[in-house]
């Protein structure tokens, strides 16, 4: 389990990368993190081997030095991709994520089977249709619920990692925050049941 540095911290926030976009790497061969980057969305790995010229351990997902080479940044974060943005909720965790996918349901299957959060109650909850440009507005929808954002643990092949894209509120703000987020017109479907709704109202874990 890989923590960023203060360094590292600020060189992400200097350079606007949203921490959803991070993936902790440690203990993981480059092939491993990479591909498993590749499958749940993920641009930077953390933790990684330290790169030959400072030892800095943040890389892009070709696995290229971001911190040598910052001009790496903005190719890794083309975000015109189409793709779906979805709310998941965890009702044991208190837990909401928001994340693109292209597809949902075997998204769903990967984050109950990676407990996200120490959670695997994760159900989708809504869901966009498909959307160009869907990486910028999950970056909008989390800039909007920031205040709301937990760290939260995940597990890969018995692993334990780090993860920066969980928040604990209510799915009404989940919600507004990305109706504000997509373009006018977008749909967005409820892919939940009005009780199951409901039940993730006033979720917000004590401060
Ligand atoms: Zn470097």
């Amino acid at each position: 389990m890989a923590k960023l540095s203060e360094a590292q911290i600020q060189f992400l926030k200097a350079h606007k990368i949203d921490p959803s976009l991070l993936y902790d790497a440690s203990g993981q061969s480059s092939s491993d993190w990479r591909g498993a980057m590749k499958k749940i969305g993920k641009k930077f790995a953390f933790g990684t081997s330290p790169c030959g010229a400072e030892g800095h351990t943040l890389r892009s997902r070709h696995g290229h030095c971001i911190q040598c080479d910052p001009s790496r940044i903005a190719y890794a974060l083309r975000f015109s991709k189409p793709g779906h943005v979805y709310i998941l909720g965890s009702l044991t965790g208190k837990l909401i994520k928001i994340g693109v996918t292209t597809e949902l349901a075997s998204r769903v299957a990967n984050v109950v089977s990676m407990q996200y959060g120490n959670a695997s109650d994760w159900q989708p909850l809504a869901v966009t249709e498909k959307i160009n440009g869907a990486g910028k507005i999950e970056a909008a929808a989390h800039n909007i619920l920031e205040a709301h954002r937990v760290t939260g643990k995940s597990c890969r092949a018995g692993e334990t990692h780090i993860t920066y894209e969980l928040y604990s509120c209510d799915y009404n703000n989940a919600k507004s925050a990305l109706e504000s987020a997509v373009p006018e017109g977008t749909k967005i479907f409820t892919k939940a049941s009005q009780p199951v709704l409901s039940a993730f109202k006033g979720l917000e874990r004590a401060a």
